[in-house]
């Protein structure tokens, strides 16, 4: 998963330490990232080569990661790129991982420059990773929104399905935003029903990851059809198709970056004879 790249090497700690000569620089401009070098696999700009105003968001790798205070016109050498499919592609996990989580927190202080209780102009925290009004006080904290995504089972077949805007052939997993007042366990029988018209059980917790492509924590499941019914009814507003595939059979996944491809193997893995 984008996130798997090896213990300790991000770090989240929030810091006011200013930047050092060396230091990673996330220049963002809208959706796009300032980069130089190879437009395959282009390298973030270094403290140092540029001094724009700016302040520390996390650690990678012990360098001090800092994001730019304002919007920079791409000096010579340097050039703006989509930072989500940077992310996506980019053969360097680490800068992956670390691009697409500033492109979270670049979103959200650019959503949040005014209180949206009172209206005052905010100012970040400098003892958290926070925004505060200082007229209010009212705080706000990195957006983050908790999503289910299940790998839902029933007799040795795997249920996967298109979303209305999804490619032909690009098969995923029934998910979901978390809703209020509502379980983990809530929303991933909710989703299922509401999508492909299915009862649920045995409700197992898989594994979770941070989403940065849409703000969210992507919370994995596993679970199973309650009874024998697998007739499935398509809500057609969200889903254009759904099917059950066995492991032969089940769509593999394009990369190895999301817990949905995760989930897809763990599957596969499980219901493929050993040979
Ligand atoms: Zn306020």
């Amino acid at each position: 998963m984008i996130q798997d790249i090896g213990e300790g090497v991000f770090s989240n700690a929030f810091s006011l330490a200013p930047a050092r000569t060396g230091d990673l620089l996330f220049c963002y401009r809208g959706d796009d990232i300032l980069v130089a070098g190879d437009p395959d696999a282009p390298r973030l700009p270094l403290y140092g080569e540029l001094t724009p105003p700016c302040h520390h968001i996390f650690s990678l790798d012990g360098s001090g990661c800092y994001i730019c205070e304002e919007i920079l016109k791409a000096p010579e050498g340097f050039f703006y790129t989509k930072a989500p499919a940077l992310a996506r592609s980019h053969p360097d996990r680490k800068t992956a991982f670390a691009v697409i989580t500033g492109l979270q927190l670049s979103r959200w202080e650019q959503s949040r420059r005014f209180c949206g209780r009172c209206g005052a102009p905010t100012q970040r925290s400098q003892i958290e990773r926070a925004m505060i009004c200082p007229k209010c006080g009212q705080i706000e904290y990195p957006k983050i929104c908790p999503a289910t995504i299940t790998a839902i089972t029933h007799q040795g077949r795997l249920l996967m399905a298109r979303g209305r805007n999804s490619a032909p052939g690009r098969y995923g997993l029934i998910a979901g935003f978390v809703e209020i007042g509502e379980t983990f366990e809530g929303t991933v029988r909710r989703e299922a029903m509401e999508e492909v018209g299915l009862p649920l059980k045995n409700i197992r917790y898989f594994k979770s990851q941070p989403w940065g492509f849409s703000d969210s924590q992507m919370i994995g499941f596993t679970a199973e059809l309650d009874g024998d019914d697998d007739t499935l009814r398509i809500q057609e507003s969200e889903l254009a198709e759904a099917h059950w595939f066995t492991a032969e059979e089940a769509p593999r996944p394009a990369n190895d970056i999301s817990i949905a491809s995760e989930l897809i193997w763990d599957f596969i893995h499980k219901h493929t004879k050993a040979k």
